[in-house]
Protein backbone atom coordinates (compact mmCIF):
# COMPACT_ATOMS: atom_id res chain seq x y z
CA UNK A 1 0.00 0.00 0.00
CA UNK A 2 1.36 3.66 -1.23
CA UNK A 3 2.31 5.62 2.08
CA UNK A 4 0.50 8.61 2.39
CA UNK A 5 2.27 12.12 2.31
CA UNK A 6 1.74 14.21 5.09
CA UNK A 7 1.33 17.73 4.88
CA UNK A 8 4.59 19.73 6.98
CA UNK A 9 4.60 22.98 8.37
CA UNK A 10 6.82 25.17 6.62
CA UNK A 11 6.71 28.64 8.45
CA UNK A 12 4.65 30.09 11.60
CA UNK A 13 4.65 33.39 12.53
CA UNK A 14 2.84 32.77 15.95
CA UNK A 15 6.14 33.65 17.72
CA UNK A 16 4.46 33.59 21.35
CA UNK A 17 3.79 29.73 20.83
CA UNK A 18 6.46 27.36 22.68
CA UNK A 19 6.74 25.72 19.88
CA UNK A 20 8.38 28.84 17.93
CA UNK A 21 11.79 29.53 17.33
CA UNK A 22 12.69 32.15 14.42
CA UNK A 23 9.22 31.14 13.07
CA UNK A 24 9.90 27.28 12.47
CA UNK A 25 7.87 25.05 14.57
CA UNK A 26 9.47 22.41 16.77
CA UNK A 27 6.60 20.29 17.87
CA UNK A 28 6.48 17.10 16.90
CA UNK A 29 3.62 17.60 14.75
CA UNK A 30 0.67 19.32 15.09
CA UNK A 31 -2.78 18.67 15.18
CA UNK A 32 -5.61 21.35 13.26
CA UNK A 33 -9.38 21.68 14.80
CA UNK A 34 -12.27 20.64 13.51
CA UNK A 35 -15.19 23.66 12.82
CA UNK A 36 -11.76 26.33 11.85
CA UNK A 37 -8.25 25.23 10.87
CA UNK A 38 -7.08 26.21 14.07
CA UNK A 39 -3.81 24.65 15.45
CA UNK A 40 -4.28 22.91 18.43
CA UNK A 41 -0.69 22.43 19.11
CA UNK A 42 -0.06 25.72 20.08
CA UNK A 43 0.82 26.36 23.71
CA UNK A 44 1.93 29.06 25.74
CA UNK A 45 4.57 28.08 28.44
CA UNK A 46 7.56 26.36 28.46
CA UNK A 47 7.93 23.13 26.96
CA UNK A 48 11.45 22.56 26.11
CA UNK A 49 11.06 21.08 23.01
CA UNK A 50 14.60 20.78 21.10
CA UNK A 51 14.49 21.75 17.65
CA UNK A 52 12.99 18.71 15.27
CA UNK A 53 12.73 20.14 11.85
CA UNK A 54 9.67 20.85 9.88
CA UNK A 55 6.52 18.70 11.54
CA UNK A 56 4.03 17.47 9.96
CA UNK A 57 0.01 18.19 10.31
CA UNK A 58 -0.46 15.08 12.51
CA UNK A 59 -4.76 14.89 12.04
CA UNK A 60 -6.73 18.04 10.32
CA UNK A 61 -10.34 17.68 11.26
CA UNK A 62 -11.04 20.51 8.70
CA UNK A 63 -13.14 17.89 5.90
CA UNK A 64 -14.26 21.17 4.22
CA UNK A 65 -10.66 21.94 3.23
CA UNK A 66 -9.11 20.78 -0.31
CA UNK A 67 -6.57 19.40 1.02
CA UNK A 68 -8.03 17.12 4.08
CA UNK A 69 -8.20 13.36 2.66
CA UNK A 70 -9.69 11.09 5.45
CA UNK A 71 -8.10 13.81 8.57
CA UNK A 72 -4.52 13.90 6.30
CA UNK A 73 -3.47 16.96 5.33
CA UNK A 74 -2.37 16.26 1.54
CA UNK A 75 -1.17 19.96 0.93
CA UNK A 76 2.65 19.88 0.03
CA UNK A 77 3.23 22.72 3.02
CA UNK A 78 1.26 24.87 5.23
CA UNK A 79 1.81 27.91 6.70
CA UNK A 80 0.42 29.27 10.04
CA UNK A 81 -0.03 32.81 11.37
CA UNK A 82 -2.20 34.75 13.72
CA UNK A 83 -5.85 34.69 13.38
CA UNK A 84 -7.11 37.52 16.54
CA UNK A 85 -5.49 35.64 19.73
CA UNK A 86 -5.30 32.25 17.89
CA UNK A 87 -3.22 30.17 15.49
CA UNK A 88 -4.38 29.54 12.27
CA UNK A 89 -3.57 27.42 9.13
CA UNK A 90 -3.27 29.58 6.13
CA UNK A 91 -3.60 26.95 3.77
CA UNK A 92 -6.93 26.23 4.02
CA UNK A 93 -9.15 25.85 0.98
CA UNK A 94 -12.59 25.41 0.49
CA UNK A 95 -13.16 22.35 -1.74
CA UNK A 96 -13.55 19.02 -2.42
S1 LIG B 1 1.19 27.72 16.69
FE1 LIG B 1 1.16 25.58 15.97
S2 LIG B 1 2.37 25.60 14.07
FE2 LIG B 1 2.85 27.49 15.21
S3 LIG B 1 4.70 27.01 16.42
FE3 LIG B 1 2.88 26.64 17.71
S4 LIG B 1 2.44 24.45 17.48
FE4 LIG B 1 3.77 25.06 15.77
S1 LIG C 1 -4.25 22.81 4.48
FE1 LIG C 1 -6.32 22.08 4.96
S2 LIG C 1 -6.05 19.90 5.42
FE2 LIG C 1 -4.02 20.89 5.61
S3 LIG C 1 -3.85 21.45 7.79
FE3 LIG C 1 -4.64 23.25 6.68
S4 LIG C 1 -6.89 23.08 6.92
FE4 LIG C 1 -6.01 21.06 7.36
Amino acid sequence: MQQMERGHVLTCSVGECSYNANEVCHAPNINVGATHPTCDTFTLGNVNQAPLGMPDVSICSVTNCRFNKNNDCMAPGITVAHHGTHADCLTFRVGE
